[in-house]
Formats: C-alpha cells, sequence, structure tokens
C-alpha cells in the first residue's frame, strides 16, 4: 500500500510555523464532522481529495534531529517556511542544512504575502544562494506564496504536498514487521507512561508485545489525533499509545521484536550523509545559452553529471534573468553561438558574472573539460608566471617578513600565489607588501631578492617553502 507522507515544517523563528500547524489542524476539524475531541499525538491527518498527509505537530529541526541521530528517517518531506517580508535568515539557513544533509525532498511555503511590500522574487533568489532553487528559477523545488493567517493558497500547498508525495512513491506493507518511531514520550499520571509514534511500517495492534529501545511493553491503548479508540495503526499513521512500562527515548524504533545491536548500521547513515553534503559542494555550476535546441542539446551531453550542475539552459540570446539566476547561485554562463547585448554584459560584469561565449563547439567542450579535470587536479588551467623562494625569516614589530630570491619570471604585487611546501600546496596567500632594498616595490623580477608580508598575519611559512605567481585561464 501506499503510505501518506510524514512531514515536517521548518523556518526562522516567526514566519509563521506555528500559525500554518493551527491553520491546517483548524481546517482539518472544521471540515469533519462534529464530536470526537482532538488529542495532541504528536502529529496529526490532514485528507486531501483521498490522500492524507501526516504533520508533525512541532515544528523545527530539534525533534528532527533528535530522530536522525538514531538513524530514523522519520520525515518524508519538509515545509520550508520563509516569511516573505523577512527573507532567508539564519534558521532558514540552518533547517536548509539539515534539510540537505537528510537529502529530504522541500516544498518551500512563502509566507505572509497578505502583507503589503513583500518581495517574493528576493525571497527565491535568496534561497537559490543557499541552493534551493524554485521552479521559476530553473530549479525542482516547488514553492507556495501562502498566508498562514488568511489561508489563501494553503489548498494549494497541500496540493503541492501530495504531488510531491506520489513523485516519492512512499510504499508500505501493513504485513511486514512493524517499525514505528517515537515522537514524544511521557509519564501521565493516571495512564503511566505514553509514547506518541508514527507508524512507518508494519501494523500496530492492540494488545501486541512491544519494544522500544531498553524498553518493553504490551499496547494497552491506542488513541488516534481525532482522540479516537483504535484497534490498530497503519503505516503513516499516528497516536498515542499506553502500555509501554517505562518511558522510551524520543527516536526509538517500536518493533515487535527485540531489537538487535543496531548502532553500526546508524554511524554508518551518518557517513553517507555528510558525505555526500561535501561531494555536493565540488560541483560546477552552469547556465547555457545557445542558437539552437539541437546544439544546445549536444553541447550538454558532455556535461558529466557527478560534477556538473546545469542550472539553467535555453535557446537564445542571454539575458538579465540569466545574470540574475548566474549571480543567485553562483553559476558561469557559456554562451553558444548567441549574442551577449552591450547592456547584459554591462549588467554581468557589474554582477561579476562570468560569461564565456563561444562560436566552435569543440573549444566549448575543451573548456568545460579542462573545468571538470579541475575539481580532481585543481592546478590544471593554472599558468605558472614566477617562483619564488622563501631563505630567510625576518621579524620586525610583530610582523613576519619573508625574504625571498626569485628563481623565474617574475612576481607582481597583485598576483595570485600559492604558498608550496614541497609538492603541496599549503595556502594561497595574498601579498600585503613588496619591497625591495627597503624601497616599496610592485614587481620583483628573475633572481632579484625582496621581502614580502601577507594579509593572513598569520600565515606559517617556514625557509624552503616556494610561492608560485600564476593565472588562471578563466
Ligand atoms: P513561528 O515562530 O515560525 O512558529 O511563527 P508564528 O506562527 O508564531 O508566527 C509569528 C507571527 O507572525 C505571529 O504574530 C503570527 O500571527 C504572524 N503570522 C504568521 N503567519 C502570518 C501570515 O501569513 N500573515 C501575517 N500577516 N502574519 C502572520
Amino acid at each position: 500500500m501506499l503510505r501518506s507522507p510524514v512531514i515536517t515544517i521548518m523556518g526562522h523563528v516567526d514566519h509563521g510555523k506555528t500559525t500554518l500547524l493551527d491553520y491546517l489542524r483548524q481546517s482539518r476539524l472544521a471540515a469533519r464532522e462534529a464530536g470526537g475531541i482532538t488529542q495532541h499525538v504528536g502529529a496529526y491527518q490532514v485528507q486531501v481529495g483521498d490522500k492524507k498527509l501526516t504533520f508533525i505537530d512541532t515544528p523545527g529541526h530539534a525533534a528532527f534531529n533528535k530522530m536522525r541521530e538514531r538513524g530514523a528517517q522519520l520525515t518524508d518531506i519538509v515545509v520550508l517556511v520563509v516569511a516573505a517580508n523577512d527573507g532567508v535568515k539564519p534558521q532558514t539557513i540552518e533547517s536548509i542544512r539539515h534539510i540537505k544533509n537528510a537529502q529530504v525532498p522541500v516544498v518551500v511555503a512563502i509566507n505572509k504575502i497578505d502583507l503589503p511590500d513583500v518581495n517574493v522574487i528576493n525571497v527565491k533568489s535568496q534561497l537559490a544562494e543557499h541552493d534551493i532553487l524554485v521552479t521559476d528559477f530553473g530549479g525542482d523545488v516547488e514553492a507556495v506564496e501562502i498566508s498562514a493567517k488568511t489561508g489563501k493558497n494553503i489548498d494549494k500547498l497541500l496540493e503541492t504536498l501530495v504531488i510531491t508525495a506520489d513523485l516519492l512513491e512512499l510504499k508500505a506493507d501493513p504485513q511486514a514487521k512493524l517499525e514505528a518511531i517515537i515522537l514524544e514520550s511521557t509519564k501521565d499520571a493516571n495512564k503511566g507512561p505514553v509514547a506518541n509514534v508514527i507508524v512507518k511500517n508494519g501494523t500496530l495492534r492492540l494488545r501486541q508485545d512491544i519494544f522500544a529501545g531498553e524498553v518493553s511493553g504490551r499496547v494497552r491503548n491506542i488513541v488516534s489525533d481525532q482522540g479516537k479508540n483504535l484497534t490498530q495503526l497503519l503505516p503513516g499513521e499516528p497516536g498515542q499509545i499506553v502500555g509501554l512500562r517505562d518511558v522510551a527515548a524520543v527516536g526509538a524504533v517500536v518493533t515487535a521484536e527485540k531489537a538487535e545491536a543496531e548502532p553500526e548500521e546508524v554511524a554508518a547513515k551518518e557517513f553517507a550523509f555528510d558525505f555526500s553534503a561535501l561531494e555536493d559542494k565540488k560541483k560546477l555550476k552552469f547556465i547555457l545559452k545557445a542558437d539552437t535546441q539541437g546544439t544546445l542539446e549536444a553541447i550538454a551531453q558532455n556535461f558529466d553529471e557527478e560534477s556538473i550542475d546545469l542550472i539553467g539552459s535555453g535557446v537564445g540570446e542571454v539575458t538579465d534573468n540569466d545574470i540574475d539566476l548566474a549571480k543567485a547561485t553562483g553559476a558561469k554562463i557559456l554562451a553558444f553561438q548567441v549574442k551577449v547585448p552591450n547592456k547584459v554584459a554591462q549588467n554581468a560584469k557589474d554582477a561579476q558574472v562570468k560569461i564565456k561565449e563561444y562560436t566552435i563547439i569543440y573549444q566549448l567542450i575543451e573548456y568545460i573539460q579542462k573545468k571538470m579535470l579541475k575539481l580532481i587536479e585543481p592546478t590544471i588551467d593554472e599558468v605558472v608566471t614566477g617562483t619564488a623562494e622563501i631563505g630567510q625569516i625576518f621579524e620586525m614589530k610583530g610582523l613576519r617578513i619573508a625574504g625571498v630570491k626569485v628563481k623565474t619570471g617574475e612576481i607582481n604585487k597583485g598576483d595570485l600565489l600559492h604558498l608550496k611546501r614541497g609538492e603541496e600546496i599549503i595556502a594561497s596567500p595574498v601579498l600585503a607588501s613588496m619591497m625591495h632594498e627597503k624601497q616599496e616595490v610592485t614587481k620583483l623580477t628573475t633572481k632579484s631578492e625582496g621581502g614580502l608580508t601577507f594579509r593572513d598575519k598569520k600565515l606559517a611559512f617556514q625557509v624552503g617553502d616556494q610561492l608560485i605567481a600564476y593565472t588562471v585561464d578563466d
């Protein structure tokens, strides 16, 4: 069977997470026939057409993290709430980090659009700066503009969540071994230990023997989020259970058999998450514009998905939109046999966006291949213009000065530099001053000697280190 997705709401404080959760809970109440008293069971379900969505009742990443620490990936989709009048804030960025690490699909809810003077585009480009690319920026993240206060477009948000969940094809088997996750766990004065759970797989049944980490027990009572007494919980369903002999840990997995030791698997999972997060950063980002659909495809074929993120592509001249997108994402623009209008070129310059223009296809492909190689071999596109060796170190007024002799070429004050020890590049420092025989100079030529200081005053250079000046064919 398909199970309903478990959805967590995240975002910066005051951006409207609680208001959204309240609105959803209220609308559900209004839609339901009278009777029943809602019960807080840690999560609740919202009916959308013939589908159900399960929302975790407490916003934020505290719970989310606790689950993950235990290797339990409970959340299937995150709704990232960003207030349109405030934009991306520290906790938004923090949330994005968690979303990326856990590789959970995200739907953005741009909230508070009932307020005057809100700038939705601005929010989207801020998100792009943090690698959340919404669809109208060429990405695949859905963004819905809502008001949690007035309820505007909440139906649209729910539809989007249903579609996102459909794509995930979350399957579960009610006959499978029970796997439920503890969301909250307390001790009630009358009932004893109570646990709020969501079933991920299998069926949780009344009178079943259960285990949750160190704690065991037998299910004596199940209550739904609608306050109904149930005989079972199916995959995707939240509920409150009574019957554990003690308070179980939040994030613990409830099973019908005593659990085997799991820690190793958890550690492996965490490692895999971090690793992929790291890999992500190393991708090259391009926006590709070409004269025809045919050439566009021919060029894109040469892009290795592992190392290249094609942020956007299209037929026709380079536009200001391309510049905005490139700026927001840090991408470079590749223009093949298309015009770059002067105004656009100027805007690109102002925005420090690089446009590479080509008329010969193999030159473009050569460029791409070189850039892909650079990921493996970072200095591949560098041309060395001078080398110098540090022969002495002077200390003056707390400043360390490198006494160098230029071996080949020349060193200019504005040059890009590597500090090399043996074969290893240990830093890429920036010069602060360059002296030659007590004179401030801007250049040292072959065989000349001089004294250098660096902007990084703590740079740990040693006698014998090499300075390499280079240019990059960018
Ligand atoms: P949380 O910290 O993210 O849970 O934010 P809250 O839900 O507590 O909302 C913070 C403030 O923003 C409250 O005063 C809400 O009334 C207000 N608020 C939330 N959503 C909206 C909205 O869509 N429009 C407006 N105008 N205010 C909102």
